[in-house]
């Protein structure tokens, strides 16, 4: 099949910065610029160097002009429209050099601007464009039907061919092949899948051809959860666009009426209208806030968009500052430090009258409805052995204890073993049948490889003890806990005692980070200062109350993404420093001593490109890589 990948071509047209239309008016505008004063430098009619110039000021000015009129409509002032006002100003006494430089300068600056917002976009927006359309769907007779993704339930059978994009969340009952999950999980190599394996919808096959049975609706794939959450996250982000819009738009007011007034209070006294309108110009150029309002969000955006491309979404440039001042981190264990798959090891009947195979067949049934890991992890060794699951019914569970259902003619308990069963250090989760003990399932699941590294690197980071939250018992945390050097140990938790736990480390001025992944830890999610949850394992609840998502499913990302947010709050507080200092000694300059107008459109415009350059360093690679 000769279909090529489509998102390359993409990619590469992504990275082009020309595509940002503000890019090329700037370009524009610095070429007519340009070409203005070659043009004077070679002692050309002054006409044609003012011709070029004016139609500098139209490349470069008309779209924020635009913007700015518009704004003004809604009773806002933009801050550009002063400076296309100034730049008009400098036309208007003949300094139409200085006013063209400060259109191309300014022009530059919102174009940085822009294609920093562009490149954040197109990060985190990239995840759309791998969003399956169709789906190859095999009826009950056998034969196939092309439908739309966005209608596949649970039980669909799917064929997968070569190179074929995988429509829906599945489990492979057939074939084999090598599936490229690199836009779900941020691995870099095909994953081999065979019989058994889960796939996700999305994901580009390999070479092979498979066979998938749809283990989730189409609005319950993890690719569908993701785009959801980017929707939230351009919201969020405009709320705080609004905020630092509401500040500028304050300032600028006392700014149009300060340069009214040196306009004015000069004329009044005597001083001549030339150099009263410059000095008033200049004043209004350095003291715009431009660079300020740059100051913050392009540094914040740059690390988010840095963070989507190594597999951490941040939903909102307010987390990021929230991630930057974290004091504590607290773990949950199940599904968070453990891979949250775990497998069946043993069964115990208790009495005997039932083999354990009925056990098992029984605890599945009444597990089938449960998202948890270890309801997962129950119905997948039934349906291994082959073994019946029967459709329950009047099913509750208990988020941090356990389910109960009605299987057939019995009441069925499946949760936490009264005492620990053994030292074994597995979980181990008692089957109750009509209130009676009936035997214990066994399960063990493993650390994440890279769980000890991230432990001691947050512990390094925050400067205090990370923290183990978990509703297992208290021998199967003690032993997890152990191998990946975590010391604080809290077990036997319910979802309120978690939330208590949290509080209690916040209670003294702590900041928390919770990081999780189930029903059980929304709450305490919910409590801390930042909650981040695990994107492969997460349940739907704990994905929404996070404030941020491990998408590519590996703990390691966790302390680099709090290392860049605190270097993100390191850039915007120089930037800040960076914006007003120059404001200060350039508005103080033109009060008390006399800034000429070139000057003051270089240093104005200068320091603005200057923040916004420092903020776009986050967004490279090494940042990432030497965070
Ligand atoms: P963690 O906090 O480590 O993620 P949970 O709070 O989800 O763990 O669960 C705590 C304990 O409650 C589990 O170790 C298990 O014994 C029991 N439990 C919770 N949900 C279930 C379930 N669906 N089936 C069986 N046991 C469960
Ligand atoms: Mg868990």
């Amino acid at each position: 099949m000769c279909e090529e990948n489509p998102s390359r071509p993409k990619r590469l047209r992504r990275s082009s910065a020309l595509r940002v239309p503000q890019v090329r008016w700037a370009g524009l505008a610095t070429g007519l610029f340009v070409l203005g004063a070659l043009t004077s430098l070679a002692g050309g009619p002054s006409w044609l160097s003012w011709l070029l110039y004016l139609v500098c000021y139209a490349a470069g000015g008309w779209e924020p002009a635009l913007a700015g009129l518009k704004a003004l409509r809604h009773k806002t002032l933009d801050v550009d429209l002063l400076m296309i006002a100034a730049a008009i100003g400098a036309a208007a006494i003949g300094q139409v050099f200085d006013g063209a430089l400060l259109i191309v300068i300014f022009a530059t600056s919102g174009a940085l601007e822009a294609v920093a917002t562009q490149r954040t976009e197109d990060s985190v927006r990239g995840l759309l464009d791998v969003a399956p359309e169709t789906a190859t769907r095999v009826t009950s007779s056998g034969a196939e039907e092309i439908v739309d993704a966005a209608i596949l339930d649970v039980g669909d059978l799917l064929m997968i061919r070569p190179g074929e994009r995988i429509g829906g969340d599945g489990i492979v009952v057939d074939g084999a092949s090598e599936v490229d999950q690199a836009h779900i999980t941020g691995e870099p190599l095909p994953a081999d899948k065979a019989r058994g394996d889960e796939v996700f919808a999305g994901t580009v096959n390999g070479t092979g051809s498979l066979r998938v049975r749809v283990s989730r609706p189409a609005a319950e794939t993890v690719i569908a959860r993701m785009v959801a959450m980017v929707a939230e996250a351009s919201a969020s982000k405009a709320r705080t666009q609004l905020f630092i819009e509401k500040v500028e738009q304050r300032y600028s007011v006392g700014m149009v009426v300060a340069t009214v007034a040196l306009l004015v209070v000069p004329l009044l006294l005597g001083a001549d209208l030339r150099s009263a309108l410059l000095r008033a110009m200049t004043f209004m150029i350095v003291a715009s806030p431009c660079a300020l309002v740059l100051s913050t969000m392009p540094p914040l955006l740059a690390v988010i968009a840095n963070a989507g491309r190594h597999g951490v979404l941040v939903k909102s440039a307010v987390v990021l500052e929230k991630l930057a001042t974290v004091t504590h981190v607290a773990f949950d264990k199940t599904g968070t430090l453990t891979h949250g798959t775990p497998r069946l090891k043993q069964i115990r009947s208790f009495d005997g009258a039932r083999s354990e195979a009925e056990l098992l067949s029984l605890a599945a049934s009444a597990e089938h409805p449960s998202e948890h890991p270890l309801g997962r992890a129950i119905v997948a060794a039934a349906q291994l052995a082959g073994l019946p699951v029967r459709q329950a019914t009047e099913f509750v569970a208990t988020p941090g204890r356990g389910v109960r259902a009605r299987v057939g003619a019995d009441v069925v308990d499946v949760g936490a073993a009264p005492a620990a069963v053994d030292d074994s250090g597995d979980t181990a989760v008692e089957v109750r049948v009509n209130g009676i003990a009936a035997g214990v399932l066994t399960l063990a699941d493993h650390a994440r490889v890279e769980a000890a590294d991230a432990v001691a690197r947050l512990r390094a980071l925050t400067g205090t003890e990370p923290v183990l939250l978990t509703g297992d018992n208290q021998r199967a945390a003690a032993s997890l806990a152990c191998g990946i050097g975590i010391v604080d140990v809290r077990s036997g938790l319910l979802p309120a005692d978690k939330v208590t736990a949290v509080r209690g480390l916040q209670g003294d001025g702590g900041r928390v980070l919770l990081v999780g992944d189930g029903i059980n830890d929304a709450p305490a999610m919910a409590a801390a200062h930042v909650a981040v949850a695990m994107g492969r394992s997460g349940s739907d609840l704990a994905l929404e109350t996070a404030d941020a998502v491990i998408t590519r499913d590996d703990l390691a990302t966790l302390p680099t993404v709090l290392a860049l947010a605190r270097r993100a709050r390191r850039v915007v507080a120089a930037n800040l420093v960076i914006a007003a200092s120059f404001i200060v000694v350039l508005v103080a300059w033109d009060l008390f001593g006399h800034l000429p107008l070139p000057l003051g459109v270089a240093g104005h415009e200068g320091s603005t490109i200057l923040v916004g350059l420092n903020g776009l360093r986050l967004l490279r690679d090494r940042a990432w890589t030497a965070s």
